[in-house]
């Protein structure tokens, strides 16, 4: 029986902000059984906790920013990507400021942060949601389609006209070894032309050769080039790991994604959930529970840290 897991003491790290160039600090600390994700955002009230849900979700033009009442938080994915990726249930994730720290731009920092934190077992079962049926969800050209399992599988194919990008496919078998080694290095992505887009409009201001793959017409614009050949492909499976992740709870399934998005992934998550009574149940070592009282804890009232 797979136990749930929490970290064993908390850790902190500071970086900037994608959007505003802002640095911001973030603790990380370990929370109860049957917690989840909850987020404690700093706002001129104090501190507020927030579970994340696919509602919850505001943006997702650039990154996938969640949105609690008159907070934000963007750039959510690569930190819910590590903790999903490192199989972690229970976590408090504080943030003083309005977007989580970019870091390199990839989920490597938060596992290092995560590992160096230590993990700890807790005594209740994992709390799995499973796929009850196959689902096929398309727009324009773009699919995610996914099949019951017990694992978390992710087979992703790109097609980006451009010379050093093209058509890409990776599959991953999201163990957190197999996530760590093939997945959570690979950094975000982008074109010349839309950085220069996103300055002239105040965007993405802590944006960087640091905190991002650049690419001009023919190639990579930073000096070390490429982390992974496929980087590209393998950072879309590390956002839709984390965009999956803004459910609240670990979802396993055989996916297989063709160009998807942030835009798509969450239209496919908030599709779940409003059609959970079809599509989902929970696994809780092996029984099976309905969703109403899959989400319960979920929608319960959110503890905050002691
Ligand atoms: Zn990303």
């Amino acid at each position: 029986m797979a136990l749930q897991k929490t970290i064993k003491r908390p850790i902190q790290c500071s970086g900037i902000g994608l959007h505003k160039g802002r640095k911001v600090r973030l603790v990380l600390r370990p929370a109860a059984e049957d917690t989840g994700l909850v987020f404690a955002l700093h706002g001129q009230d104090g501190v507020r906790f927030f579970k994340p849900s696919p509602d919850a979700v505001v943006d997702t033009a650039m990154a996938t920013t969640l949105g609690f009442g008159s907070r934000r938080l963007a750039t959510v994915e690569h930190l819910l990507a590590a903790i999903r990726g490192l199989e972690i249930d229970n976590l408090h994730i504080e943030v003083d400021g309005d977007e989580v720290p970019i870091m390199d731009g990839s989920s490597g920092s938060f596992i290092f942060l995560l590992r160096a934190a230590g993990f700890r077992r807790q005594n209740k079962p994992r709390r799995m949601l499973t796929l009850k049926k196959p689902i096929n969800f398309q727009q324009n050209g773009k699919w995610i389609k996914a099949r019951p399992s017990d694992r978390l599988t992710v087979d992703y194919t790109i097609n980006f006209d451009h010379p050093l990008v093209g058509t890409q496919r990776i599959f991953v078998d999201c163990s957190p070894e197999n996530f760590t080694r093939q997945v959570a290095k690979a950094r975000t992505f982008g074109f010349m032309r839309e950085v220069e887009y996103l300055r002239r409009n105040g965007l993405a201001l802590g944006g960087s050769l640091d905190n991002a793959v650049v690419m001009d017409e023919y190639g990579v614009i930073n000096p070390e080039g490429l982390r992974f050949p496929d980087e590209f492909v393998r950072h879309k499976v590390l956002d839709f790991i984390g965009d999956l992740t803004v459910l609240g709870l670990p979802m396993t399934g055989d996916f297989e994604v063709h160009c998807s998005g942030h835009a798509l992934n969450n239209a496919f998550v908030r599709y779940l959930m409003d059609n959970r009574e079809t599509y989902l149940e929970l696994d809780v070592s092996g029984s099976r529970l309905s969703p109403e009282e899959a989400f319960s804890p979920v929608f319960a009232p959110v503890p905050a840290w002691n």
